[in-house]
């Protein structure tokens, strides 16, 4: 039998609490995003009504209907890939665009937010475990690239976000977690304008414990809380 959204919520708020707790970090540092990908209006409503704020969408058209019916008293993060030409869309939906991996994307979105004379915050997602499958800059260009966006003017740059390789031993992406919290130490260190590396968006359904002990500020949950998808 499938849980109700309430009581999954119930065992991953708690779950986040005691990883927390336990390698002495304060559970109110972790934000926790319902991804909403493929789960219906009724659902998400439900996941709102018990205390969700904040969630996660990965197509421009699915999410701008959802956000059109829901409204804006949650916060809408873009995680999926974002075209080029839907920046403009984007912008206007999105309070935070977790995916930006490319000069291109930045410079549109700092033309398109110049224009509506705005501040649009973004995270830089980084392909931490070099796989050609995922998007996401890869490490060793990301200071490179964050450089270059710190020059727009109309963006602010959070921080970053990956996605690491699906295994089923949580353990075993504790490196890769461990890797995207030190990419982030480094580019702190370095201090570019508009930029802070506040959050670091890592975890998922399987491994978001060990993401928060690795320094996570925003894990993001979509099957733990809504079931499997399709
Ligand atoms: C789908 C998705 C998630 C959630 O994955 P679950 O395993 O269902 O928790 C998180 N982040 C991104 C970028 C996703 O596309």
């Amino acid at each position: 039998m499938e849980h109700r959204v309430i009581d999954n919520l119930m065992r991953v708020k708690e779950k986040i609490e005691k990883a927390a707790t336990q390698c002495g970090r304060n559970p109110d540092d972790i934000k926790l995003m319902a991804v909403s990908k493929m789960v219906g209006v009724e659902k998400i409503k439900e996941a709102i009504s018990a205390g969700v704020t904040i969630l996660g969408e990965n197509y421009l058209q699915e999410a701008k209907r959802k956000i059109e019916e829901i409204g804006k008293s949650v916060q809408w993060h873009m995680i999926g890939h974002l075209q080029t030409n839907k920046v403009k869309q984007a912008i206007e939906l999105f309070d935070l665009i977790q995916s930006v991996d490319r000069l291109s994307l930045a410079q549109e979105i700092h033309k398109r937010a110049k224009n509506l004379d705005k501040r649009v915050r973004i995270l830089v997602q980084v392909n931490i475990s070099e796989e050609d499958t995922k998007s996401g800059i890869e490490s060793e260009n990301a200071v490179s690239l964050i450089s270059e966006i710190a020059r727009l003017k109309n963006i602010s740059i959070e921080g970053l976000m990956t996605i690491p390789p699906y295994l089923l031993d949580p353990q075993k992406v504790r490196p890769y977690f461990k890797s995207l919290r030190e990419l982030s130490e480094e580019i702190e260190r370095r201090g570019f304008e508009n930029t802070s590396m506040k959050e670091l968006s890592m975890g998922m359904s399987n491994d978001f414990e060990v993401a928060i002990e690795e320094g996570a500020t925003i894990v993001r949950v979509g099957t733990a809380i809504f079931g499997e998808r399709g």
